[in-house]
């Protein structure tokens, strides 16, 4: 009896997921209530849209699957994220070819994840993947990423069949300019904020940047899914008075403008005062922090907004963020 009691469970737990003590990397230790992104692509399509001439940014139909996006020179092309899997790897040249038969020269992984990376091996080999160098070491934990993308998966794993690793070729470091052939490409790493290896793909002809997990779509709040709350504000701001932006194509969710980079910095500047003045008080346990500071409904999604129906999702990204935050300034207080 205890034994099928037990096997019950255990599979109930693999179909609900885990909504605590999660192990996967950036999840780990994840409070109760957050639910891990749902990055399954579905039947999602990319929608083509012209942002300025040779620039054009590749939507989701399904919001928050990720976006990615391309620009095009005269002697060829640079893609943005190379999507989850095969089918979405493919559908990217798919559009890219839809516009321009010139070769896709480079791919640039925004970031780590296997929503951004993992259709690295689909595209030919003379594209030159760039990524920044924390991700190319990171990316390296090819079992690790796999777990966190199914984390939001409902249990299914089909979606990740034949996928391989396929690591960078080129890294840099702070910043990097590709001249396509009259077109300026512009990469810039302002801090560890998502990840420790966050790139910002920026057109200065078209003002429009692709930040990846580092700004996330309209309405949204950050994902503070690392203790660097600190370093994810100060990446915030030097992007703001670095980079002209009118366009933001995140990695996820519908597409904003830089009043995204205000409301993300009075977000986390509201975050981290608050968790400081809990503990403060002499709060050491990081789970009651989160229990005492739930999402202030001035961050909710706007009523009438696709995102408000994501309410739940968001407030429990909160409470990440505020016990990443508790684990940051215990960081600065150690
Ligand atoms: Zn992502």
């Amino acid at each position: 009896m205890s034994t099928i009691r037990s096997l019950s469970l255990a599979f109930a737990t693999s179909l609900l997921l885990p909504s605590i003590g999660f192990s996967q990397g950036a999840f780990d230790g994840a409070p109760e209530g957050f639910i891990p992104p749902p990055l399954h692509p579905e039947n999602s399509d990319l929608i083509t849209q012209e942002l300025g001439e040779g620039v054009y940014a590749l939507l989701s139909s399904q919001p928050p699957i990720d976006n990615s996006g391309f620009i095009v020179g005269e002697n060829g092309v640079l893609v943005i994220d190379a999507h989850v899997n095969g089918r979405m790897a493919n559908l990217i040249q798919t559009r890219v070819r839809e516009v321009t038969d010139l070769p896709i020269l480079y791919l640039v992984n925004t970031n780590h994840h296997g929503d951004h990376t993992f259709g690295n091996a689909f595209f030919p080999d003379e594209t030159q993947i760039i990524a920044h160098s924390e991700t190319a070491r990171i990316m390296v934990d090819f079992e690790e990423e796999k777990e966190l993308i199914l984390a939001g998966a409902g249990g299914r794993t089909d979606f990740l069949d034949g996928v391989e690793l396929r690591l960078p070729d080129i890294t840099f470091e702070d910043r990097m300019t590709i001249d396509l052939g009259g077109r300026i490409v512009e990469l810039h790493h302002f801090g560890h904020a998502n990840t420790a290896g966050d790139v910002v793909v920026y057109s200065r002809d078209a003002r429009a940047a692709w930040t990846g997990n580092f700004i996330v779509g309209a309405e949204f709040i950050p994902p503070v899914f690392e203790p660097v709350t600190r370093s994810h504000l100060a990446a915030t701001t030097a992007m703001a008075q670095t980079l002209d932006v009118d366009i933001i194509i995140p990695g996820h969710g519908r597409p904003t403008d830089a009043t995204m980079l205000t409301r993300y910095a009075a977000y986390l500047t509201d975050l981290i005062s608050k968790v400081r003045a809990e503990m403060a008080k002499g709060d050491t346990d990081g789970l009651r922090i989160v229990r005492q500071l739930p999402l202030d409904p001035r961050w909710y999604p706007a009523e009438g907004t696709p995102e408000r129906g994501f309410l739940p999702f968001i407030e429990g990204l909160h409470r990440m963020n505020v016990l990443r935050t508790f684990q940051d300034l215990s960081l600065e207080n150690s």
